[in-house]
Protein backbone atom coordinates (compact mmCIF):
# COMPACT_ATOMS: atom_id res chain seq x y z
CA UNK A 1 0.00 0.00 0.00
CA UNK A 2 1.59 2.84 -0.64
CA UNK A 3 1.15 5.69 1.57
CA UNK A 4 0.41 9.66 0.89
CA UNK A 5 4.19 10.16 1.44
CA UNK A 6 5.18 7.89 -0.88
CA UNK A 7 2.64 9.33 -3.54
CA UNK A 8 3.78 12.87 -2.68
CA UNK A 9 7.66 11.73 -3.90
CA UNK A 10 6.29 10.05 -6.93
CA UNK A 11 3.89 12.83 -8.29
CA UNK A 12 7.46 15.15 -7.40
CA UNK A 13 9.29 12.58 -9.39
CA UNK A 14 11.31 11.10 -7.14
CA UNK A 15 11.81 7.06 -6.08
CA UNK A 16 10.88 6.51 -2.80
CA UNK A 17 13.63 5.27 -0.44
CA UNK A 18 13.16 4.70 3.51
CA UNK A 19 15.69 7.96 3.63
CA UNK A 20 13.46 10.05 2.08
CA UNK A 21 10.11 9.14 3.82
CA UNK A 22 11.67 9.14 7.18
CA UNK A 23 12.87 12.56 6.96
CA UNK A 24 9.35 13.64 5.67
CA UNK A 25 7.92 12.07 8.50
CA UNK A 26 10.28 13.54 10.80
CA UNK A 27 10.08 17.01 9.54
CA UNK A 28 6.29 16.70 10.25
CA UNK A 29 6.98 16.85 13.88
CA UNK A 30 10.37 18.94 13.91
CA UNK A 31 9.73 21.55 11.28
CA UNK A 32 12.28 24.44 10.89
CA UNK A 33 15.09 21.60 11.77
CA UNK A 34 18.61 21.61 10.62
CA UNK A 35 20.07 18.81 8.95
CA UNK A 36 21.68 17.71 12.40
CA UNK A 37 18.66 18.15 14.30
CA UNK A 38 17.10 15.75 11.65
CA UNK A 39 19.75 13.41 11.76
CA UNK A 40 19.79 13.13 15.23
CA UNK A 41 16.29 12.24 15.15
CA UNK A 42 16.55 9.36 12.52
CA UNK A 43 20.01 7.71 13.20
CA UNK A 44 18.18 5.19 15.65
CA UNK A 45 15.81 4.63 13.03
CA UNK A 46 17.93 4.45 10.10
CA UNK A 47 21.39 3.48 11.49
CA UNK A 48 23.03 3.07 8.14
CA UNK A 49 22.21 7.19 7.94
CA UNK A 50 25.23 9.90 7.46
CA UNK A 51 24.52 13.69 8.36
CA UNK A 52 25.58 13.55 4.94
CA UNK A 53 22.59 11.47 3.27
CA UNK A 54 20.70 13.94 5.36
CA UNK A 55 21.95 16.89 3.47
CA UNK A 56 21.52 15.16 0.37
CA UNK A 57 17.85 14.12 0.58
CA UNK A 58 17.18 17.62 2.13
CA UNK A 59 18.82 19.06 -1.17
CA UNK A 60 16.53 16.87 -3.59
CA UNK A 61 13.66 17.24 -1.62
CA UNK A 62 14.23 20.69 -1.74
CA UNK A 63 15.02 20.94 -5.05
CA UNK A 64 11.84 18.99 -5.67
CA UNK A 65 9.35 21.74 -3.88
CA UNK A 66 8.12 19.21 -1.36
CA UNK A 67 9.86 20.77 1.41
CA UNK A 68 11.03 24.14 1.86
CA UNK A 69 14.51 25.64 2.86
CA UNK A 70 14.63 29.40 4.90
CA UNK A 71 18.14 30.31 6.11
CA UNK A 72 17.65 32.68 8.90
CA UNK A 73 20.84 34.78 9.54
CA UNK A 74 23.35 32.87 11.68
CA UNK A 75 21.74 30.08 11.43
CA UNK A 76 22.19 26.56 9.61
CA UNK A 77 19.50 26.00 6.97
CA UNK A 78 16.15 24.66 8.55
CA UNK A 79 13.63 22.93 6.25
CA UNK A 80 10.22 22.84 6.99
CA UNK A 81 7.14 20.66 5.16
CA UNK A 82 4.67 24.30 4.67
CA UNK A 83 5.59 25.07 1.04
CA UNK A 84 4.12 27.45 -0.95
CA UNK A 85 2.06 29.44 1.05
CA UNK A 86 3.92 32.53 0.88
CA UNK A 87 4.14 31.97 4.91
CA UNK A 88 7.49 34.14 6.83
CA UNK A 89 8.92 33.08 10.48
CA UNK A 90 9.68 35.34 13.52
CA UNK A 91 13.53 34.14 14.96
CA UNK A 92 14.52 34.18 18.36
CA UNK A 93 17.45 36.35 18.85
CA UNK A 94 18.03 34.31 22.22
CA UNK A 95 17.75 31.31 21.18
CA UNK A 96 17.18 30.44 17.49
CA UNK A 97 13.64 28.97 18.13
CA UNK A 98 11.88 29.98 14.97
CA UNK A 99 7.89 29.66 14.53
CA UNK A 100 5.51 30.59 11.22
CA UNK A 101 3.73 33.95 10.40
CA UNK A 102 1.34 33.74 8.35
CA UNK A 103 1.23 35.92 5.17
CA UNK A 104 -0.14 38.67 5.85
CA UNK A 105 -2.51 39.49 3.06
CA UNK A 106 -2.88 35.65 2.07
CA UNK A 107 -1.10 35.53 -1.35
CA UNK A 108 2.41 36.67 -2.66
CA UNK A 109 3.67 39.12 -2.33
CA UNK A 110 2.82 40.06 0.41
CA UNK A 111 4.40 43.46 0.84
CA UNK A 112 4.91 45.68 -2.23
CA UNK A 113 8.47 47.05 -2.50
CA UNK A 114 8.88 50.97 -2.19
CA UNK A 115 10.44 50.49 -5.54
CA UNK A 116 10.41 47.71 -7.58
CA UNK A 117 13.32 48.90 -10.06
CA UNK A 118 11.14 47.31 -12.85
CA UNK A 119 10.91 44.11 -11.21
CA UNK A 120 8.28 41.86 -11.51
CA UNK A 121 7.51 41.12 -7.75
CA UNK A 122 6.16 37.33 -7.00
CA UNK A 123 7.55 36.81 -3.68
CA UNK A 124 8.29 38.34 -0.24
CA UNK A 125 10.21 36.69 2.48
CA UNK A 126 10.02 38.40 5.64
CA UNK A 127 12.01 37.81 8.59
CA UNK A 128 11.20 38.98 11.78
CA UNK A 129 13.19 39.26 14.78
CA UNK A 130 12.46 39.44 18.85
CA UNK A 131 12.67 37.46 21.53
CA UNK A 132 10.54 34.26 22.00
CA UNK A 133 8.51 33.76 24.83
CA UNK A 134 10.68 31.51 26.99
CA UNK A 135 13.86 33.84 26.58
CA UNK A 136 11.76 37.25 27.81
CA UNK A 137 10.78 34.63 31.26
CA UNK A 138 14.33 33.77 31.49
CA UNK A 139 15.28 37.62 30.95
CA UNK A 140 13.09 38.83 33.74
CA UNK A 141 14.10 36.00 36.04
CA UNK A 142 17.38 36.62 36.12
ZN1 LIG B 1 14.29 32.22 22.58
ZN1 LIG C 1 7.71 27.92 8.45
Amino acid sequence: MPTALDQELRDAGLRVTSGRVALLESLDHLPHSDAETLFRALKEQLPGLSVQSVHNILGDLTTAGIIRRIQPAGSPARYERRTGDNHHHVVCTGCGAISDVDCVVGEAPCLVPSHTHGFAVQQAEVTFWGLCAECQAATVAS
